[in-house]
C-alpha cells in the first residue's frame, strides 16, 4: 500500500529546489517511523525538466533533478520512495517570452490570486490542441522518469489549481473556450482532461510502464457529473485514481442542520458519495484507487501540530480498509507534521489492527502511553471526537473564520468596522474590528455561536481527562500530546469569546461595556495559559501553508500587556 506524507518543512513553491535540505536522513526516519513509505515533491515541468527543443526552459534542472535523485536515494534506506505531485502541462506567466517564440503552443489566459503563490498568477496554458504541446507534454515525463529513475509513482491534478491546459478552469456554464485552436477542434474539458492523462502516461511508458500514474479527481464535478464517466472511460486502463475521501456529500450536523461536506476533515468520517461513485466505477475498469485526505490536521484548525480525533481516525480506516484502496496521500501542502495522528492512522490500517475500535484505541493508548490509565486516554479521545461534531463545518468557517489566530487577536471594545475578515490560510493582516459575516456560511450567526459554545465545551471536558491521564508521566509523546490538546482548547476557548464578542461588536452601545470586561478577563486568563504552551513548543501557532506564525509567544505577551492595561482599575465581575 502506497502511504505518501511529506515533511512540514517543504515549500510547496520551492519544493524541488529546497528538497536536499528539507528531506534530510532524519526526516526520511521520522516519516518511516511515523507509518509512511513514500513522499511528495512537487514538480514543475518546465522549471524541472529539461528539453533540448526549448533552451529557454529547465535552466536550472541539473540541479533540481540532482535533488530529486537525492532524495530518493536518502529515503531508500528507510523504504521511504519518491513520489512526484504536478499539473502538466503547466503554464507560464502571460508576458513569458516563450509565447513570443512559440504562439503555435499557446493557450487560454487566466488571471487570478490563487494565494498559495507568492505573486497572484497571470498564466497562458499549453493548449492541448497543438500537437507541439502534447509532445512536449510526453516528453517532459519521459524526461523526468529517465532523469530521476527512483521515482514511485506520479500524482497528478488536471483541473482548477494552476493554469496547464486551456479548459484549466473553463468548466461547466462557462460559454465558448477562449482558444481558437481548442474552439475550432471541438474540444471539451472532459476530452482534454483524458488527453493531458494518457499523453503523460505514453511519455511515461517510453522509459517505465511500470511506474504508476494516478489521476487526482480534485474539482472534476466542475466539468462533469460524478463520477466523470466519459473522462474515466477515455483514460489509458492502467491509469490509476485518486479520489478525495471527505469531498461531495452532505451531512447533518448534531443540531439537525445538513450542510455541503466540501473539504478536507477530520470531523467527518467519509468517504463522501462521490468517493464512493469513482471508487465503483474505477475498481469496475479495473482501476487501483487511492485516498486523498489529511490525517495531521485541516482547515477545521490549521496552526495546531496535530488534531488529535483519534476515535474519528480509526474509523475512517475502517471504511478505507472495506473498499480496498491501494494507498492514500495523507496531506496537503499543510497539515502534515508526523504526529499521534500519523502513527495512529498507520497503525490503525495494519493487517493486525483489532476488529473493534473500543480494542484497537485501548491498545494505542497502551502504546503511546506505558504507565497511563488506558481508559482515561480513551474516553479523552472520545470527547475530543464528540467536541468536533458541533465544528461548523463550511468551506466559508473553514477560509474566513478566525480559528487559526483568535488568541493573538486584540480583544477591545467599540464596534465593527465595514472591512470584512481576511482569509483564514494566509498571513494576511488582522483586525480585530473586522466583519467576520462572511464566515457564517450556511449558518446564522446564532447558529456559529451555539455551535462553537459547545465545541469549546466538549473539548475542555476531554482536555480534562487527557491531563488526569497524563499526570505525573513524561516522555516526547506525553508533552507533544498535551500541548496539542491544550493549544486547542484555548484556541477554541479564545474563538467562542471572539464570537461571544461579536454579538456586541455589530450592535455596539456603552451598556455592552460589563459584558465587554467579562469577555476581556477570560480572554485575558486564556492568554496567560497559552504563553507557556507555545513557549514550550514551536510546532504550534505556526500556519505551514501561510508559512507564518500566526500565534506566538510575542503575539501572545503583547495581547496579555494590551488586556492587563485595559482591565487595570475596572471593577471585577
Ligand atoms: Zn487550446
Amino acid at each position: 500500500m502506497l502511504r505518501v506524507f511529506r515533511s512540514p518543512k517543504a515549500h510547496f513553491e520551492h519544493d524541488a529546489e529546497f528538497a536536499d535540505r528539507v528531506y534530510t536522513p532524519e526526516t526520511m526516519r521520522e516519516l518511516a517511523a511515523a507509518g509512511f513509505n513514500a513522499v511528495w515533491i512537487r514538480v514543475k515541468g518546465f522549471e524541472v525538466v529539461p528539453n533540448p527543443k526549448y533552451p529557454e526552459l529547465g535552466k536550472d534542472s541539473a540541479r533540481l533533478l540532482r535533488n530529486l535523485n537525492l532524495v530518493a536515494e536518502r529515503g531508500a534506506p528507510y523504504g521511504v520512495k519518491l513520489v512526484v505531485y504536478c499539473q502538466e502541462p503547466l503554464g507560464l506567466n502571460q508576458d513569458d517570452p516563450f509565447w513570443e517564440k512559440h504562439p503555435e503552443m499557446a493557450g487560454a489566459e487566466w488571471g487570478y490570486n490563487y494565494g498559495s503563490a507568492e505573486h497572484p498568477e497571470y498564466m497562458r496554458a499549453f493548449c492541448m490542441s497543438s500537437e507541439p504541446v502534447r509532445e512536449y507534454l510526453a516528453d517532459t515525463m519521459g524526461t523526468l522518469l529517465r532523469e530521476v529513475p527512483g521515482i514511485a509513482a506520479v500524482i497528478t491534478i488536471t483541473f482548477s489549481e494552476f493554469q496547464a491546459h486551456c479548459f484549466s478552469h473553463h468548466g461547466r456554464g462557462r460559454g465558448p473556450i477562449p482558444c481558437a485552436r481548442c474552439l475550432e477542434q471541438g474540444r471539451t474539458a472532459a476530452d482534454t482532461v483524458a488527453d493531458v492523462l494518457n499523453t503523460m502516461r505514453q511519455g511515461m511508458d517510453r522509459v517505465n510502464p511500470a511506474t504508476p500514474l494516478i489521476a487526482w479527481n480534485w474539482s472534476w464535478v466542475g466539468f462533469e457529473d460524478d463520477p466523470q464517466p466519459s473522462v474515466l472511460a477515455a483514460l489509458d486502463p492502467r491509469i490509476e485514481i485518486l479520489a478525495d475521501f471527505e469531498r461531495g456529500d452532505v451531512k447533518v450536523d448534531p443540531f439537525g442542520k445538513q450542510v455541503d461536506q466540501n473539504e478536507y476533515s477530520l470531523s467527518y468520517i467519509g468517504p463522501t458519495r462521490r468517493f464512493r461513485l469513482i471508487r465503483d466505477l474505477a475498481h469496475e475498469q479495473g482501476r487501483p484507487v487511492h485516498a486523498k485526505l489529511q490525517v495531521g490536521t485541516t482547515h477545521e484548525i490549521a496552526t495546531v501540530s496535530n488534531l488529535p480525533l483519534i476515535p474519528n481516525l480509526y474509523r475512517k480506516t475502517r471504511n478505507f480498509r472495506e473498499l480496498q484502496l491501494a494507498g492514500f496521500m495523507g496531506c496537503w501542502n499543510f497539515g502534515n507534521e508526523p504526529s499521534l495522528n500519523t502513527r495512529a492512522f498507520n497503525r490503525f490500517l495494519g493487517e493486525d489492527c483489532p476488529a473493534t475500535e473500543a480494542t484497537a484505541l485501548r491498545e494505542l493508548a497502551l502504546a503511546e502511553f506505558p504507565g497511563a490509565d488506558a481508559t482515561t486516554v480513551v474516553a479523552a479521545w472520545q470527547a475530543f471526537s464528540q467536541a468536533f461534531d458541533y465544528y461548523p463545518f463550511s468551506i466559508p468557517f473553514l477560509y474566513m473564520a478566525p480559528t487559526n489566530y483568535a488568541l493573538a487577536l486584540p480583544v477591545r471594545p467599540g464596534p465593527l468596522h465595514a472591512d470584512r475578515i481576511k482569509r483564514s490560510w494566509l498571513m494576511d493582516p488582522r483586525d480585530d474590528r473586522d466583519d467576520p459575516a462572511c464566515c457564517f456560511g450556511p449558518y446564522t450567526a446564532e447558529e456559529i455561536r451555539e455551535r462553537v459554545e459547545r465545541l469549546c465545551e466538549l473539548w475542555q471536558e476531554g482536555l480534562a481527562l487527557f491531563e488526569t491521564a497524563m499526570a505525573g508521566l513524561s516522555g516526547r509523546t506525553v508533552r507533544e500530546e498535551l500541548s496539542a490538546a491544550r493549544t486547542i482548547g484555548l484556541s477554541l476557548r479564545s474563538l467562542r469569546n471572539y464570537f461571544r464578542l461579536y454579538f456586541l461588536k455589530r450592535d455596539w452601545r456603552d451598556e455592552h461595556q460589563p459584558a465587554f470586561l467579562s469577555i476581556a478577563r477570560d480572554e485575558l486568563a486564556a492568554v496567560e495559559a497559552a504563553i507557556p504552551v507555545y513557549e514550550g513548543d514551536p510546532r504550534q501557532g505556526f500556519h505551514i501553508e501561510g508559512h507564518g506564525y500566526m500565534v506566538s509567544p510575542e503575539l501572545l505577551r503583547a495581547k496579555r500587556d494590551e488586556l492587563v492595561a485595559m482591565l487595570a482599575g475596572t471593577p471585577a465581575s
